[in-house]
C-alpha cells in the first residue's frame, strides 16, 4: 500500500518564489513539467512572480544575444592592419 499521506506543510502565504528559483526557471525553456506543482500553481496565481520571471527571461535572452554576438564580433581594425602590414612586408621581401 502506498502511503499517500502527503504532509501538508504549512504554506506560508504569500510564499513568493525566491529569486534563485525564479532565476533557475528563467534559464530553462518554458516547460511546466520542470516546475514543481507549487511553483506552477504559484506562478499561475501570483502576478508578481510571473512578472519577475518574465523580466528575468528577457534579461536572459538579452544576455545570450549579447554573448553570442560578442563571439561573432570581428577583431579590431588594428589587428587586420598589422596582419596586412606583415603580409606586405613578406611581399616586399619576396619580390
Ligand atoms: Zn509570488
Amino acid at each position: 500500500m502506498s502511503s499517500a499521506s502527503s504532509v501538508r506543510a504549512e504554506v506560508t502565504m504569500p510564499g513568493h518564489l525566491d529569486s534563485d528559483e525564479l532565476a533557475e526557471i528563467s534559464l530553462c525553456p518554458p516547460d511546466p513539467v520542470r516546475l514543481t506543482p507549487y511553483q506552477r500553481d504559484h506562478l499561475r496565481l501570483c502576478d508578481r512572480c510571473r512578472g519577475e520571471l518574465a523580466e528575468l527571461r528577457a534579461v536572459v535572452r538579452t544576455a545570450r544575444g549579447i554573448s553570442s554576438e560578442d563571439l561573432l564580433v570581428e577583431p579590431p581594425a588594428s589587428v587586420w592592419e598589422s596582419v596586412a602590414a606583415r603580409m606586405h612586408l613578406d611581399d616586399d621581401e619576396d619580390a
